[in-house]
């Protein structure tokens, strides 16, 4: 089985399904394959249902198609809905799945699931073709130009671009969903015990729904549910490991739903998301995590007495692994001094960095904002691999520092560099016919 392309996107998450899209509008035949049987990446197979705000003055940074996403997804489903504070992209991950299924075929994107790239083929700096595993058969397909938009770089490293990186320096995160929270009295009581919301945030949307959000770490003084979990451990319904970071959301469409952005999974030692092993323990360990998490949140949050565990994530989520090597570097400065590349600029964010602690010994965690108001740029030569010339990277493995990764992996980020990258790709591709 042989397949011919223009453009082919490697990996269906926020920045590979804006590529394939954008990709499809410039005209090229664009495929797009995927590993799971569905689209969306980490934001559905990994459970991640907010993507973070991405403001300058109040107006969000990202328009284009993940505007477009949120607001079909809205009209259509019901499923994403916009907070008080502007920002749009807080979504439903199973009507998320449904909604890129649709706008992907309305595009003409060909899309292809459970195919797992296994090899690239490479002549004159340039990639010919890529080998997938399906079923025990390997099809091959062929394009002018590539997309990575795999998150682990997996189209790079088999088609030999050199890497920055140096896994295991980011917590891994085993997200999970709770069914049967009593909203009102979860809001009544974040309400009464962070009156100020300094780590929160309730909104009673004018469509009845109840957005609302808390969050606790063992980082600093000021964190209000503190007493909470100090009891917890001495309960020992939790362990320091969980109560080390607990984040939740309310999800759009999910009435009575949490989705929690915790626990990071529990380790004395660097976790390396590219090692089998330490993924296997990942897992193991995730898991036991979150039934201490949800036990707890039954007997000590109100709310959640008789709410259960409805969903722990089928893919653990990883904020980063391996990052190409590119023409350019995104520096830790780049971010912290709001850079911009006139002329060169692929996509624009505001996010702070955000590095959550893997382990004990390893790199300090925390956020870091940007300067107020401003924002810094994502040049196109960071989407550039050193050494192949039909081949753009797109999504959490671009050309970029650690510290400047944990700022740019967020989600509308992700949809803004990979709809840029789309649209290039698609030119890029028709010059090299016309010149051919
Ligand atoms: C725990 C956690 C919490 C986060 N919280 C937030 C948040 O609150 N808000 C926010 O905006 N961002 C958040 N992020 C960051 C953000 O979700 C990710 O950085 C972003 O979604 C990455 O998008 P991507 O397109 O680069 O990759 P992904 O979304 O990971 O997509 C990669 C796709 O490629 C496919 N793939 C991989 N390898 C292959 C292969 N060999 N063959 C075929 N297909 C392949 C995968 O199945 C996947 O669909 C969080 C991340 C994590 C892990």
């Amino acid at each position: 089985m042989d397949y011919q392309a223009d453009v082919l996107v490697a990996g269906g998450g926020s920045s590979g399904v804006a590529a394939a899209i954008a990709s499809a509008r410039q005209g090229a035949k664009t495929i797009l394959i995927e590993k799971n049987g569905y689209l969306g990446g980490t934001a559905t197979a990994s459970l991640v249902t907010p993507m973070m705000p991405n403001q300058s003055k109040g107006e969000n940074l990202v328009a284009g198609i993940y505007q477009e996403v949120l607001e079909g997804l809205a009209k259509r489903y019901a499923g994403s809905e916009r907070f008080s504070d502007n920002n749009p992209g807080w979504v439903n991950p199973e009507l998320l799945k449904a909604y890129l299924d649709e706008i992907c075929r309305e595009n003409n994107v060909q899309v292809f699931f459970n195919l797992d790239l296994i090899d690239a083929h490479v002549g004159s700096n340039r990639i010919q073709d890529v080998t997938c595993f399906f079923n025990g058969e390997k099809p091959v397909f062929k394009a002018d130009m590539f997309i990575d938009a795999s998150g682990n770089a997996d189209l790079s490293h088999l088609a030999g671009v050199p890497m920055l990186s140096d896994p295991g320096r980011q917590a891994m995160t085993l997200r999970f969903l709770m069914a049967g929270v009593d909203m009102p009295k979860l809001a009544e009581w974040i309400q009464s015990v962070d009156p100020q919301m300094k780590n929160s945030a309730v909104y009673h949307h004018p469509n009845g729904h109840w957005m609302l959000s808390t969050a606790h770490t063992l980082d600093g003084p000021g964190w209000v549910l503190r007493p909470y979990f100090e009891e917890g451990i001495q309960e020992g319904l939790i362990e320091t490991a969980e109560a080390a970071y607990f984040q939740i959301f309310s999800v759009p469409g999910m009435p009575g739903t949490i989705s929690f952005n915790c626990p990071r999974i529990k380790t004395d030692q660097p976790l390396d998301p590219l090692n089998p092993t330490d993924i296997e323990y990942a897992y193991r360990m995730g898991r036991q995590q979150v039934i201490r998490t949800a036990n707890f949140c039954k007997a000590k949050i109100p709310g959640f007495e008789t709410s259960y565990l409805s969903q722990i994530a089928p893919q653990l989520g990883i904020r980063e692994s391996r990052r190409i090597q590119g023409k350019y570097v995104i520096t830790d400065e780049d971010i912290l001094a709001c850079r911009k590349f006139p002329g060169e600029a692929v996509a624009k964010s505001s996010y702070p960095i955000d590095i959550h602690q893997a382990s004990p010994n390893a790199d300090k965690g925390g956020l870091q904002k940007l300067k107020d108001g401003d924002y810094y740029e994502i040049p196109l030569q960071a989407l550039e691999p050193v050494n192949r010339d039909n081949l753009l990277v797109v999504g959490r493995c671009i050309s970029a520092s650690f510290v400047a990764q944990s700022s740019l992996r967020i989600q509308a980020v992700c949809w803004n560099m990979g709809e840029s990258a789309g649209a290039i790709a698609a030119k890029r591709s028709q010059q090299n016919r016309i010149s051919i």
